[in-house]
This record gives C-alpha cells, sequence and structure tokens, in this order.
C-alpha cells in the first residue's frame, strides 16, 4: 500500500470536517472536506456496484462549472481502484472519441449540458459503457438511453471506502494533446500522482485562488496540493481579470494561481494599480514563459508575496523546479531551482553537458518516480532514455544552478495556457481537398502569449478563401486550434531534407501568395 492521493481526503475530513474544502466562486456553492470525504465514499460504492473494476479507465468530462462534482468524482474514481481520465470538454466529438478509444475508457462521469458532445463521441467507443450524469439528463423531454443520474449511482453509505491499491496502480492517464492520431497520455501511476507529499498541516484558514480547468497538469495539482498547506481551493470558473481583482480584494487568498496569459490581463486592467492585493503572499505562475517585464510589475505591486514562475510538465509530474523567496528579485526570467531530489541537465546532441549559460535541451531525472506514455513504448523509449526524460524545452543553467527556459524544441505552441501541436493543425488543414501543403507555426501575441499563424499552399487548379478554411477546421479541431492567421502561399521554405523551415515563416521572411 503507497500513499494515496485520497488519504489525504480523509485525513481532512478527520482533521477538519467542516472546513471549506474547495469553493466555486461564480456559483457561491462550497464543498466540505467531510461532505468531499462522504459523497466521494457514496459514488465510488456506486461505481464499484455498477461494475466498475479496479483498473478501468473513468473518463471525468465535467466543464469548469462543475468543479464540486469534478473534485469529488477525481476522489471517488481512485477510491474504486479506476483510473482517472481527465478529459477536456473544448474537444470536438473526434478528438474525444480519440482519446476515450485510446484510453478504452468504460465509464465517463459528466453532467447534462454536456451529454451530447459525449453521446457523438461515444458512438465509436464501443468500451464506453457507464455514463453518469450529474444532472440526469437535465430534463429532456425523451430520456436519454443509457445515462445514469448521479445520485442514482451513489450509494447511500458515506462511510470508507477504498479498494486496496499498489504503489505501481494507475492512478491517471493525462492526455497532452487532442490529436486524431497519435494521442499522448501521460501514466500516472499512485507512487508519481503526489506533486507534494501527504501532511497533517495546520489549518490557515485561508485559501489558494486558481481558475485552471482540472484537466489540465496545473488544474489537477490544485485539486490536493491547497489542503497539504492547510487552505481552501478557491476556483473561478471562467477568467475575467475585474473579477479576479474583486475576488482578490473580498476573499483575501494568501495564494493565487495564474498563467502568463491571465498576468497579461490583470495588468492590463484599469483597477490593477488600486485593487487591494495585500492578502497575497503567494503569487505563483506557470504552464508558459512569463517575461521579466511581467513579473517585475508583479512584485513591485506585491512587494511582500513571492511572485515567481514555476517551471514543470505532465511528463515530469512531481519533477518541477520552483523559486525560493528571497531569490525570485535577484532571478529574473530564471524558472526557480529543481526541487530536490530531482535533477536537471542541459545538454547538447548527443547527450553532452553544457555547461552554465550555455543553452540546449533541458533534461530531467527524479529516481523511482518517473511517469511514460500509455500503451506507447516507442514514444516512451524516445523520452525517457537513459532514465531522464527529454523536456523538448530549451534552456540555460546559471552559476548557481537557477534554469532559464528560453523555447522549445519540439513544437507545441501555448495559446493562452492551452498547448497546441502543429502537427494536430497541419493535419486537420491536410485534411481539405484544395490544400496541398500546410505548416502552423507560434508567433507572439500580447495577451495569449502566443497565436497561430497558418501558412498554405493551395493544390494546383483549386480556389479556397480562409473563412472556408476556417469553417472546414472547426468542424474538426476545438475552437482556440482554429488559426486566425492563414497565410495562402506559393510554396514552404524547407531545407535540403525536405523539412520546413519554420523559423523563417515565423520570422515573417515568406511572402504570401498572388493567387
Ligand atoms: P504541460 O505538460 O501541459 O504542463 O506543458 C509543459 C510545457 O509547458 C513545458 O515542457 C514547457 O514547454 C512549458 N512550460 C511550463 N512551465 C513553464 C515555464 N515556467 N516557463 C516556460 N515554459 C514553461
Amino acid at each position: 500500500m503507497t500513499e494515496l492521493l485520497t488519504d489525504q481526503l480523509r485525513l481532512m475530513a478527520r482533521r477538519h470536517p467542516d472546513e471549506i474544502g474547495y469553493r466555486n466562486l461564480d456559483a457561491d456553492t462550497a464543498l466540505t472536506f467531510a461532505r468531499w470525504d462522504g459523497d466521494s465514499n457514496r459514488l465510488a460504492r456506486g461505481l464499484a456496484g455498477a461494475g466498475v473494476a479496479k483498473g478501468d479507465r473513468v473518463s471525468i468530462y465535467l466543464p469548469n462549472e462543475e468543479v464540486l462534482h469534478w473534485v469529488v468524482a477525481y476522489a471517488a474514481v481512485h477510491k474504486a481502484g479506476a483510473v482517472a481520465v481527465p478529459t477536456n470538454t473544448r474537444l470536438t466529438a473526434a478528438e474525444t472519441s480519440t482519446i476515450l478509444g485510446h484510453a478504452e475508457a468504460s465509464a465517463a462521469v459528466t453532467c447534462a449540458s454536456h451529454l451530447d458532445a459525449l453521446a457523438a463521441a461515444r458512438r465509436s467507443v464501443p468500451s464506453l459503457g457507464l455514463v453518469v450524469s450529474t444532472d440526469g439528463d437535465g430534463g429532456a423531454a425523451r430520456p436519454v438511453p443509457g445515462v445514469v443520474p448521479w445520485e442514482s449511482v451513489a450509494a447511500d453509505d458515506a462511510g470508507d471506502f477504498q479498494v486496496d491499491l499498489e504503489p505501481d496502480d494507475l492512478a491517471d492517464i493525462m492526455y497532452t494533446s487532442g490529436t486524431t492520431g497519435s494521442p499522448k497520455g501521460v501514466v500516472v501511476r499512485h507512487r508519481n500522482a503526489s506533486l507534494l507529499p501527504n501532511s497533517d498541516p495546520p489549518w490557515t484558514g485561508t485559501a489558494w485562488l486558481h481558475g485552471s480547468p482540472l484537466f489540465t497538469f496545473a488544474g489537477i495539482s490544485f485539486v490536493y496540493n491547497p489542503m497539504k498547506l492547510g487552505k481552501s481551493a478557491f476556483f473561478l470558473p471562467r477568467f475575467d481579470a475585474g473579477r479576479w481583482l474583486e475576488v482578490v480584494a473580498t476573499e483575501r487568498p494568501e495564494a493565487v494561481f495564474i498563467v502568463p496569459a491571465m498576468a497579461q490581463l490583470i495588468l492590463g486592467h484599469p483597477d490593477f494599480e488600486t485593487a487591494d492585493l495585500s492578502s497575497i503572499q503567494l503569487c505563483s505562475l506557470g504552464s508558459a514563459p512569463v517575461s521579466a517585464a511581467v513579473l517585475r510589475r508583479l512584485q513591485e505591486r506585491m512587494p511582500d508575496a513571492t511572485s515567481s514562475n514555476g517551471y514543470g510538465m505532465t511528463e515530469a509530474g512531481p519533477a518541477y523546479c520552483a523559486m525560493p523567496k528571497d531569490e525570485a528579485w535577484r532571478r529574473a526570467g530564471s524558472v526557480g531551482k529543481p526541487m530536490p531530489p530531482m535533477e536537471v541537465r542541459v545538454t547538447a546532441e548527443p547527450g553532452r553537458d553544457l555547461p552554465a549559460g550555455a543553452v540546449g535541451e533541458v533534461l530531467i531525472r527524479l529516481a523511482g518516480r518517473q511517469r511514460e506514455y500509455y500503451r506507447d513504448p516507442e514514444a516512451t523509449a524516445r523520452t525517457w532514455t537513459d532514465g531522464w526524460l527529454r523536456t523538448g524545452d530549451l534552456g540555460r543553467l546559471d552559476e548557481d544552478g537557477y534554469l532559464y527556459i528560453v523555447g522549445r524544441t519540439k513544437e507545441v505552441i501555448i495559446r493562452g495556457g492551452h498547448n497546441i501541436y502543429a502537427t494536430d493543425v497541419e493535419n486537420a488543414l491536410l485534411e481539405h481537398a484544395a490544400v496541398a501543403e500546410a505548416a502552423v507555426v507560434g508567433v507572439p501575441h500580447d495577451v495569449l502569449g502566443e497565436d497561430l499563424a497558418a501558412f498554405v499552399v493551395i493544390a494546383a487548379g483549386q480556389a479556397l478563401d480562409v473563412e472556408q478554411l476556417r469553417a472546414f477546421l472547426l468542424e474538426r479541431l476545438a475552437d482556440y486550434k482554429v488559426p486566425r492567421r492563414v497565410t495562402f502561399v506559393e510554396q514552404l521554405p524547407r531545407n535540403a531534407t525536405g523539412k520546413v523551415l519554420k523559423h523563417e515563416l515565423q520570422a515573417g521572411r515568406w511572402t504570401p501568395s498572388t493567387r
């Protein structure tokens, strides 16, 4: 038996039954630890009774507004010994069914507003037998076949329930991209699920505020981390900079987490200079690069708080870099130091260590706690070599071992905190009969951090306009993956081996077609 995430919840329910574990600030609803623990015991018993067995994959397909059901379902899946598949509800039916098919999910937890989307995805996922809906069929005129209301699945008995689990048993599969061809599901085992060790913290009476969807690496870390520090988690389902400033002033959270795109919007808000931010002791950022200027303005507005940008990734899980409190000012642009016993190297091909200051690929190791890709041994072998995780990020270390991330070797475009893989968008573009060639690159964007720019070569004898192409893509891709900037070109710049020279496209050195 290993230390489980759900052990932490059981402990909190015993020690602090009436404190708020999670709060939805838009709906003004909240879960106490006793309720969270009890409700998840009820659902876990019910899932097990409905045939969900140890190791079965269960999709959590709930939008941000359903955050309280989300965290209860997540605990219930683990208590039933099953494997959670936190699923992005903004993906298209095709993307969702690719993921659920790859995971061979046998059950899903959703809500009435998302039943149609799940039903469309479900047609090509024969394994998916049980669909639990938080609010049944939402009062649909005709009953939706195969959907069971949460309350009728959940057992009456709210007493402790936990299927025995071993450290190597799977806890989650986290999909890092909604690809049509090759989804990458990061395997999270119970031994490497925790980002912070379980603890019995003194109750602080304060909160950690965030608004990251729980299916993301950042979001999922905010299910259990706040309670491990003796705090409530406060969640804003829809981010709005003005509302965020207002919530900070009225709710007085001690810690906040924002992604860089949110930081940009907060800084640009007319109330930023005057809002009461005095409660904040920790302003943590992460998920994407943050400019030193943005960080400095946050630090100036909150001189007593630690404002810093932490570096992590789904594949690395509990291995991440964080900035010590008194270094944040001095090391502008750094993501901090590796948290021991994690190790970091910066290397040049073929695995040669580079001296301080030189830029190369960032490699990470956390012995005994590495992750891998689900059902993809080749991708796993390519990504974890000789015990080291190849992050695909470019960075440098300074003389004191502080890490600076400068770019990416892999083509992930992070648009407003969402990871978009250029190849996903290129593949969808290439499905159009009039598209001969396509390349997608990330370009800087003031608010989103990065935006997509697509370069398309139209097939001979064909005609196509941007609106037609966007409409075509919207049927295949989540809306945030559809490029707003599309340039038609005569040909793509390529190197001698035929690889597209994306940096030329990014630098704007490629001219539009005259057609
Ligand atoms: P994800 O697994 O979705 O969290 O994405 C991980 C990737 O996000 C990393 O490989 C980096 O490319 C990027 N990333 C995360 N945190 C930072 C950061 N603090 N600075 C720069 N890039 C980051």
